[in-house]
């Protein structure tokens, strides 16, 4: 008697990776192929790390045209 059930594999877009189809390796989504997100979770923390914005806005224009027209 066996209670081991087959999991299906579910390739990541992100890393080509193939993890088991669960909502462990991925996050929930219910558009997504068997309700899990097309991205697995390493992926997603990555994506997002990588997006956090450590990045400085750019400096605005006004600056450079307030000096240049304030003589
Ligand atoms: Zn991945």
């Amino acid at each position: 008697m066996t209670t081991l059930e087959e999991v299906p594999e579910k390739e990541c877009t992100g890393c080509d990776e193939s993890w088991p189809a669960t909502r462990e390796y991925f996050n929930v989504s219910a558009k997504g192929v068997y309700g899990l997100h097309s991205w697995c979770k390493a992926c997603m923390s990555e994506d997002y790390r990588s997006r956090n914005p450590l990045k400085r806005p750019p400096v605005p224009d006004v600056f450079g045209v307030n000096l240049r027209g304030g003589a």
